[in-house]
C-alpha cells in the first residue's frame, strides 16, 4: 500500500475566474459562508496535531482561488516552519499573483503550479468565463514575476480540451526549451456540471506525446515528482513536459494523496466520496484530537480499496462538487 503522506487543502471555494471545466458560467453555485470555512487556526490545528503526527509532509494549498484568502501568507509560513514540512505548494490561477509573488516566496514557499490553458488571449478569457477586459496579461505577469522571484520548479497546469486550445499544445510545449518551466498537461475529468460534459471533452494525453514526439522528439524524464504526473522532456530542453491522465491511464495505484475541502471534509479521494470524514464539524463539537486522527486513519485505510472499487465499476458518474469546491 502506497504511503499516505499528502495533503492538498482547498483554503476557499470562490474564485475570480469561471473555467468553463471547473466553475461555468451556467453553472449556479452556491458558495460557503465565510463561517463554514475552516479558519487558519482549524487548518493549523489540523495540520500540526492530526496529519503531522499521522506522517503527513507534503501540503499542497489550492482552492478556489487560493490568492483571494487575506491570510494565505501566515498560512504558509506557519505550515512551512514546522519541521516535519519536507513540501509546501501552492496551485494558482495567477491572476493576483504578480504582486503577491514575493511574499509568498519569503513566507517560506518554493513550489508554485499555476493554471496557464492559452497563450492566445481570447481563447484565454473564453476559457475563464471573462468578458471584459483580457485577463490574460496580468496572469502572465504573475507568472513571469514568480519566474524572476526564484520559484523552482514552476509548473504551468494546461487542461487540454478539444476545438478550444488543443491546437496550440505545440506552442505551449515549445516554453520549456529555452525556460526551466514544467508544462503539464492534463486530462479534463467529468466533475461538476459543465456543458463540456455532454461530448467527449477530453483528448489522450499520448495523442499529445505523438504531436511533441512528431516535432522534436520526446524522452522520459528521471526527474519524478510528488504526483501522478509522467515526466518527459524534449531533448535538451531546460524544463519538462508532464502528462496527468486520470482518464486514459489509472495512476490510482501510486496516489499517495487526500484532500480537505474548504468546508473540513475530509476526501479520500477526488472522485469519489464515499467514507469522507467532516473534520471541521468535529473540531467544533470539541472532539478531541485522538479521535479525530483516529477518523483520518480509517479514512486513510479505505481509500486504496475506494479508488478502485469506483475504476473497476467503469461508472462515469457526474460528481456533483465542483473541482474547486474539492481542492484540485
Ligand atoms: N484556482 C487555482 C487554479 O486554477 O490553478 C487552483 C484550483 S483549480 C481547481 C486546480 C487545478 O484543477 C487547476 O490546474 C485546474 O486546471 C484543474 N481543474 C479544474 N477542473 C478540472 C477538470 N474538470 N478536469 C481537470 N482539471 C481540472
Ligand atoms: Fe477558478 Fe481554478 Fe476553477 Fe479556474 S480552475 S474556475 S481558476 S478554481
Amino acid at each position: 500500500m502506497n504511503t499516505i503522506d499528502y495533503l492538498r487543502i482547498s483554503l476557499i471555494d470562490k474564485c475570480n475566474f469561471r473555467c468553463q471545466y471547473c466553475m461555468p458560467e451556467e453553472q449556479e453555485l452556491n458558495y460557503l459562508l465565510s463561517e463554514d470555512i475552516l479558519t487558519k487556526q482549524e487548518l493549523l490545528t489540523l495540520v500540526k496535531q492530526v496529519f503531522i503526527p499521522l506522517g503527513f509532509t507534503k501540503f499542497r494549498l489550492t482552492g478556489g482561488e487560493p490568492l483571494l484568502r487575506p491570510d494565505l501568507v501566515d498560512i504558509i509560513a506557519e505550515i512551512n516552519n514546522l519541521s516535519a514540512t519536507r513540501d509546501i505548494s501552492l496551485t494558482t490561477n495567477g491572476y493576483l499573483l504578480a504582486n503577491q509573488a514575493q511574499s509568498l516566496y519569503d513566507a517560506g514557499l518554493k513550489r508554485i503550479n499555476i493554471s496557464l490553458d492559452s497563450l492566445n488571449q481570447d481563447t484565454f478569457d473564453e476559457i475563464i468565463g471573462n468578458h471584459g477586459k483580457s485577463r490574460w496579461h496580468q496572469t502572465w505577469l504573475g507568472i513571469q514575476r514568480a519566474y524572476d522571484v526564484g520559484f523552482n520548479p514552476l509548473k504551468l497546469n494546461v487542461v487540454v480540451i478539444p476545438g478550444v486550445n488543443d491546437s496550440e499544445v505545440l506552442d505551449l510545449a515549445q516554453l520549456t526549451i529555452n525556460k526551466n518551466w514544467h508544462i503539464r498537461f492534463i486530462e479534463f475529468m467529468p466533475i461538476g456540471n459543465s456543458q463540456l460534459f455532454t461530448k467527449k471533452a477530453w483528448i489522450p494525453s499520448e495523442e499529445i506525446r505523438q504531436q511533441i514526439r512528431a516535432k522534436w522528439g520526446l524522452e522520459e524524464s528521471n526527474i519524478r515528482g510528488n504526483g501522478p504526473a509522467d515526466v518527459f522532456k524534449i531533448p535538451n530542453a531546460k524544463g519538462t513536459l508532464g502528462f496527468i491522465s486520470q482518464m486514459s491511464e489509472c495512476f490510482c495505484d501510486r496516489c499517495n494523496r487526500v484532500r480537505l475541502s474548504a468546508d473540513g471534509w475530509l476526501r479520500p479521494c477526488l472522485l469519489n466520496e464515499t467514507g469522507q470524514v467532516n473534520l471541521k464539524k468535529a473540531l467544533r463539537t470539541g472532539k478531541n484530537i485522538n479521535f479525530i486522527q483516529k477518523k483520518v486513519q480509517d479514512l486513510l485505510l479505505l481509500k486504496p480499496e475506494i479508488n478502485f472499487k469506483e475504476r473497476e465499476s467503469g461508472t462515469n458518474n457526474i460528481y456533483s462538487r465542483t473541482m474547486s469546491q474539492i481542492g484540485g
